[in-house]
């Protein structure tokens, strides 16, 4: 396999008072190129941890994380983050809020403009381009930050929960809408979310993990083809799927007591 991400052997342990908490034991595993790749466990199984060393914010006790084959030392433009908080600057603009990363790039002006404004219209902002974010709904507020994440072209698609907070509908929207982009461009993305049917929806392989320690549990392909559309979503194939991650979840949160 082509990997993009290679986690080889990635543990995380901090120190308590007597001896030390293992958040993630010795997971290995290989993303590849443009693959789709769904992380769902039990709260505290890591999933933040192992994603936040792919993007360069977490340091392994022990292992190591390569992206493009090249050990991760820190964040990095080819690889974007996107949290379930929205983390927008309040007293900027959609406008500005995106292009504030262009700015450090360096890209000409006009150049970081029209960047942002394509990323603007992609996630079909364009009408609210220059509202400050407390002017938006939760859902256009994901889209802003979305945009910010495209507008630098990442290779990587880091994202954490990033429709967690937001209803139904607007979230059944916005996974149409990252898959719609992610065929025409074929990022490489790696996707956190509590949400089951979500995770099945959007991915090639769903990476379950368990806790204490946080650990792989098992990794569920889905065969399902691309582009997945509401047929998709009531055939009896992914419902299939959809109860084969569930059980492995909930095997795991019936085990272990979880916050
Ligand atoms: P998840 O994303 O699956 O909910 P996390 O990766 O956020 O899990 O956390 C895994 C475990 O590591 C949790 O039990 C959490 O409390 C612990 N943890 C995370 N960061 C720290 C830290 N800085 N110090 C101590 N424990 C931490």
């Amino acid at each position: 396999m082509n990997a993009k991400i290679s986690f080889r052997n990635v543990s995380k342990s901090y120190p308590l008072k007597n001896g030390t908490f293992t958040a993630l034991d010795e997971v290995s595993l290989d993303i590849a190129d443009r693959e789709f790749v769904t992380v769902v466990g039990p709260s505290g199984c890591g999933k933040s941890t192992l994603m936040g060393m792919a993007a360069g914010l977490v340091e392994p006790t022990s292992g190591e994380t390569l992206v493009n084959g090249e050990p991760v030392t820190g964040p990095g433009p080819e690889r974007g983050v996107i949290f379930q908080q929205y983390a927008l600057f309040p007293w900027l603009t959609v406008r500005k809020n995106v292009e504030f990363g262009l700015r450090l790039t360096d890209l000409s002006a006009p150049e970081v403009r029209s960047r942002a404004a394509r990323a603007i219209d992609l996630v079909g902002l364009t009408d609210f381009a220059d509202v400050l974010p407390k002017a938006l709904s939760g859902g256009m507020k994901q889209r802003c930050a979305i945009a910010r994440a495209y507008a630098v072209d990442p290779q990587v698609l880091l994202m954490d929960e990033p429709f967690g907070a937001l209803d139904a509908l607007t979230r059944v929207q916005l996974q149409d809408q990252l898959l719609d982009t992610w065929s025409k461009d074929q990022r490489t993305v790696m996707f956190i979310t509590h949400d089951v049917d979500e995770a099945v929806y959007l991915a090639s392989r769903v990476i379950v993990m368990a806790a204490r320690p946080g650990r792989l549990f098992k990794i569920i392909d889905v065969d399902l083809a691309y582009p997945r559309t509401e047929d998709i979503r009531l055939s009896p194939e992914f419902g299939r799927i959809r109860n084969e991650v569930w059980h492995s979840v909930y095997h795991q949160a019936s085990a272990v007591p979880t916050a």
